[in-house]
Formats: structure tokens, sequence, C-alpha cells
């Protein structure tokens, strides 16, 4: 089965992992509404690449996810400018480190509303028109935090273990329709999201941020190494295919075996 003229709306994808995301689909002839923040003529250039290079339509929002009616205007808007939705992955993120006793609630409630909440209303706003056509994909990225618990990251924690749940609330109630609905649960990541926590370790221990990287993989992951946004585009194509039509409702880890301790 080949996804070519098929519609993906990947949100966060002007960096990290959702901009892997896209090149892997774009790549597969899959056109995209890329979404999330960034320099204008950088998201310009992202654009223009991936226009150039895969020859598929590439459009750009650049509306705050955390804010409900945004989510499911952008759903909307994917379908009205390119045609359909086959492919959502809900990808936008962010990060806060700090104990519970004092996680800033302002920070709880950006976490909670970008990283559960809008995956929840771009489900609901993109199920409709995936049923009636008989096809579509569901992809979320939890993390290892949608599994496992760290210390100082509470919103994140309980935001993924959230994403966790409503994937497979999904998958079961669309099991019949066409439509799985899956998580992926990286461990870490180089990517900005990451290397900002990199840099506030290294400020506060003295060491170098090469130094805090060996560290921070060590703590949690057997295996010594990031995970490329690549091989997690790589993942998302999988879970497109054919091969994948009765994985629905997984939480599917890619962790240097983080989860597996
Ligand atoms: P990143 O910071 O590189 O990218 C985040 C993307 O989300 C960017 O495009 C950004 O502009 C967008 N974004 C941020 N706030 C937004 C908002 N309010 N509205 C719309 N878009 C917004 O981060 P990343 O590491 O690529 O993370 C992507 C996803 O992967 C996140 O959900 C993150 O939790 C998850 N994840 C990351 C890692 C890791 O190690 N990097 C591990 C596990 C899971």
């Amino acid at each position: 089965m080949s996804l070519t003229g098929k519609v993906a709306l990947v949100t966060g994808s002007t960096s990290g992992i959702g901009l892997g995301i896209a090149r892997a689909l774009a790549r597969d002839g899959v056109d995209l509404m890329l979404t999330g923040f960034g320099d204008v003529d950088e998201i310009a250039q992202i654009q223009s690449e991936l226009i150039r290079e895969f020859s598929v339509r590439v459009l750009h929002d650049g509306s705050d996810l955390s804010v409900p009616h945004h989510v499911s205007a952008v759903v909307a808007a994917t379908q009205a400018e390119l045609g359909s939705l086959d492919i959502l992955v809900n990808n936008a993120g962010t990060q806060f480190v700090a104990p519970v006793r004092d996680f800033p609630d302002d920070r709880w409630e950006a976490i909670i509303s970008l990283n559960l909440s809008a995956t929840f209303y771009a489900m609901k706003a993109a199920i409709p028109s995936m049923v009636s056509n008989g096809w579509g994909r569901i992809i979320n990225i939890a993390s290892a935090h949608g599994l496992v618990a760290s210390a100082n990251k509470v919103a994140y924690v309980a935001a993924k273990h959230g994403v966790v749940g409503a994937t497979k609330v999904a998958a079961l109630e669309l099991a019949n329709d066409g439509v799985t609905v899956n998580a992926v649960c990286p461990g870490w990541v180089l990517t900005p999201l990451v290397e900002r926590q990199l840099v506030d370790r290294a400020t506060a221990t003295g060491r170098d941020v090469a130094a805090e990287a060996e560290l921070l993989l060590a703590e949690k992951q057997p295996m010594h190494r990031f995970t490329t946004t690549e091989s997690i585009g790589e993942m998302v194509i999988f879970l497109c295919s054919e091969a994948a039509d009765t994985i629905t409702g997984a939480a599917l880890s890619i962790d240097g075996g983080w989860t597996s301790q």
C-alpha cells in the first residue's frame, strides 16, 4: 500500500521529532499540514525544502495548540485546504522541571493543555472523516514518561500517561472502522526540548553539556545513545503501513531499554 496522496497533520513539526516524522511522510508522498512556532523564514525554508525534495504539498499553521478551538480549527483547515485528513500525528509538547510542591500552576495548565488536551481535541475533530473514509491512522507521540515516572516532571508524566490512556480508548472505539490509534513512547531524543534540559543541568552542576548528555542517558537508558528523529519517522511510516493494520491501542517503546527495567 502506498501512502502517496494521503494527507497528514503533524503537530509540532517545525522542530525535533515532529519535523523528522514530517520528512519521512513527505518522502513517502504524503501531503502535509505542519504546525508549530519558530522563525518565519526558517519555517518557510522547511516548507520549500520539503516541496522541492519530495514534490508534495506542504502548508503551515502557527497557532497555539494549547487553546482548544485552535486545535479543531487546524484539523478543519487541513481538511479544507488539503482535501482530507488521513494521518494525524499528535506530537506538539513542552516540558517543565520542578518538584510538585514548587511546580508553577501556570506550567501545569500549559503542559496539560498542549501535551494532553490538544491530543483529545485533535482526535475528536479528526475521527468522523476517518471513519467515513474507512481508513485512518492516529499516532500520538507519548514518551517513556507515558509508562514510567521521573521525579520533577509531574505535569509531563501525568500528561503522557493520559495520552497513553486516551490512545487505548480511541483504539477500542475505532477497532472495526479501519482506523488504528497508537502511542509511540520514545526515550531520549536529542532535540531542542532535551537540549534545553541539558543546558539547565550544565548550568546547575558546572559540567559541560556533553558530559551532562552522557549522564542523562546513563541515568535512564541501558543503551547509552539517543534515538534519532529519523528512527521515529520510520516507526510512524510502519504504523501507517498495511503490515500494521492490526496494531492498535499499543504503546510502542523506542527507548534504548529504558522501560524494560
Ligand atoms: P521540540 O521542542 O523540538 O519540538 C516541539 C514542537 O512543538 C515545536 O514544533 C514547537 O514549535 C511546537 N510547540 C510548542 N509549543 C506549542 C504550542 N503551544 N502550540 C503549538 N505548537 C507548539 O520537542 P521534541 O523533543 O521534538 O518533542 C516532540 C514530542 O516528543 C513532544 O510531545 C515530547 O514530549 C515528545 N518526546 C520527546 C522526547 C525527547 O527526548 N526529545 C522523548 C519522548 C517524547
